[in-house]
């Protein structure tokens, strides 16, 4: 009788924690759900005003409505840097959340890699030739991956503006090199590089490298975090090798 009873009283105790945890499941839920509702309405809260001040800035920098003094010139520039900085931190961070929360749905298409690549190239070669470098491309053509474009694409960008961003002289190459059943795309740059010690540091969220010359160059240590993460989702992997002083190498491997 003792035994049933204690059954019975396991039994009970057993359903009342049932209840405890399926309340709790429904509270996270909804949690998660006003989180994703507030992320949702930030990015374009925060979105909007910004590309207000991106635009006029860009009308007045025209000299659209007249001609402006070598000062404010100067500063209508550092008003448009610091816009586009707060930009790319407030993308990072809300691709960071994105991910994090499992929104992101990737589409698997067959995609040019070449044709991606040079997009990239497009994108970032007004900053490489403000800075001087050169850019080369060594890909097949005709090559295609089963992939997801927008993911690819973020990837690249993100690893190109690091090579270049992290680059006085020299330049940005890209090599895509096909392999059986996996492709490596090879972002090298003749850069500051990267002490061994430093390293474990890369691929953490806002990680990076304490110096004074990662400091003076803007970022938010989000972009290869969110990199790695794209590039798992795609079923792949980025691995680095560096030597400090002479330059890097981030090899993008994906499956073909
Ligand atoms: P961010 O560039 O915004 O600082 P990332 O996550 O893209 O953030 O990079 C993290 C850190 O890794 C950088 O701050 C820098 O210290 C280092 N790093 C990334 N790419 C390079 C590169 N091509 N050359 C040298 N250091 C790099």
């Amino acid at each position: 009788q003792a035994r049933r009873r204690a059954e019975q009283h396991l039994a009970l105790l057993n359903s009342e924690l049932e209840q405890r945890v399926s309340e709790r499941t429904t509270e996270l839920e909804r949690a998660n759900q006003a989180k994703d509702m507030f992320l949702a309405n930030m990015s374009h809260e925060l979105r909007t005003p910004l590309n207000a001040i991106l635009g006029f800035t860009g009308t007045l920098l025209m000299k659209l409505p007249g001609p402006l003094t070598a000062d404010q010139e100067r500063q209508l520039n550092t008003i448009q840097r610091s816009a586009r900085h707060l930009l790319s931190m407030i993308n990072d961070i809300l691709d960071m959340a994105k991910i994090q929360a499992g929104h992101l749905e990737i589409q698997p298409e067959p995609v040019n890699c070449a044709e991606v690549l040079n997009e990239v190239f497009d994108h970032l070669r007004p900053i490489a030739e403000q800075k001087r470098l050169e850019l080369a491309l060594i890909a097949p053509p005709t090559l295609q991956i089963q992939t997801d474009r927008r993911a690819l694409n973020q990837i690249m960008l993100n690893l190109v503006n690091n090579a270049i961003k992290f680059t006085d002289r020299g330049g940005v190459r890209i090599e895509v090199e096909p392999r059986d059943t996996q492709v490596a795309i090879r972002v090298v740059d003749t850069g500051i590089g990267i002490r061994e010690a430093d390293l474990g540091l890369l691929f953490v969220e806002f990680g990076r490298v304490n110096s004074a010359e990662v400091r003076q160059r803007e970022g938010t240590g989000l972009g290869l975090r969110i990199s790695q993460r794209l590039a798992e989702l795609l079923g792949g992997r980025i691995e680095v090798q560096s030597c400090y002083g002479e330059g890097s190498t981030f090899t993008l491997y994906l499956p073909q």
